[in-house]
């Protein structure tokens, strides 16, 4: 009920693109102004709708990567090219600053994280997952908040960080920020780990053991998001405090 109360109130907005940031060869994050925008917590979504000249028109949903700041109208995606995909694209290719998309939202109410929480965070990205984590990152700070968060993020090589130089800068101000890149096919040069998928022993060194009570978020594409559920699970964390956030696709 309480969704369908939530979603009543959703309406479409023009968004206009005011900035592109290049964050990899593959994704940008967009900035767009969106006059009215109601405000949103770290976590949530937009749909976001492409519509062509002759009608046609075609929705995604994209996490929301900006905190709630005083920029009030401002809203930041990070979206990644899927290299045949539809939409995904048109957004990083085409889109450009003065351009119009329609956005809905801010959508989702669960996989969201409050300033208020005291629990300490473990954040578990795949890839482009790691989009509303880094939102949660931002609000933290904004809200100067202590709650020590942990970020262990999966990806495929270092040329796919996103937001890779914030992520160095906030984890070297910040003692209660960790930042623990995992790289499944290539790493940089003098990194211990040898390439390959997330596995238990990362989550027990880099991520809070279960006796903490972490608030656990795990994103990415769908089969990451099982993998590393499953793993958090099998280590011992409550499941009711693990919330996901699945992307589509397969990818790990
Ligand atoms: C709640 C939510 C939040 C999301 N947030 C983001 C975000 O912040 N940034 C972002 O880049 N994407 C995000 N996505 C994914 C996004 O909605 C689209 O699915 C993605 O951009 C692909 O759309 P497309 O039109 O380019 O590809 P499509 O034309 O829809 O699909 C083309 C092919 O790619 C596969 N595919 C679709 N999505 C993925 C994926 N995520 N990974 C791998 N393969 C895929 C499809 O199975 C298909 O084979 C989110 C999805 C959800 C549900």
């Amino acid at each position: 009920m309480a969704r369908t109360a939530v979603s009543r109130r959703l309406t479409w907005r023009a968004a206009e693109l005011r900035e592109v940031r290049g964050e990899t060869s593959s994704a940008h994050s967009l900035i767009f102004e969106v006059p009215g925008w109601p405000g949103h917590l770290p976590g949530q979504h937009v749909d976001v709708r492409l519509t062509a000249e002759d009608g046609y028109s075609t929705e995604r949903s994209y996490s929301i990567a900006s905190a709630f700041t005083d920029h009030h109208d401002l809203v930041e995606l990070t979206v990644q090219r899927i290299p045949d995909g539809e939409v995904s694209p048109y957004l990083v290719d085409v889109l450009q600053p003065g351009m119009r998309v329609e956005l809905r939202g801010p959508v989702g109410g669960w996989f969201v994280w409050r300033p208020a929480d005291t629990a300490p965070v473990l954040l578990v990205a795949g890839g482009s997952g790691v989009v509303p984590l880094m939102a949660m990152i931002r609000a933290r700070a904004q809200a100067s908040v202590r709650v020590p968060f942990r970020l262990v993020y999966s990806t495929r090589t270092p040329e796919d960080v996103l937001y890779a130089d914030e992520l160095r800068r906030r984890a070297l101000e910040d003692r209660g920020l960790d930042v623990t890149i995992v790289y499944t096919r290539r790493v940089p040069d003098g990194h211990g780990r040898p390439p390959g998928r997330l596995t238990a022993a990362d989550l027990a060194e880099w991520g809070w053991p279960p006796d903490f009570e972490p608030a656990v978020f795990v994103c990415g594409p769908t089969g990451f998001v099982e993998a590393a559920a499953d793993l958090l699970i099998d280590a011992g964390h409550e499941p009711a405090r693990i919330k996901t956030e699945r992307f589509g696709g397969t990818d790990a």
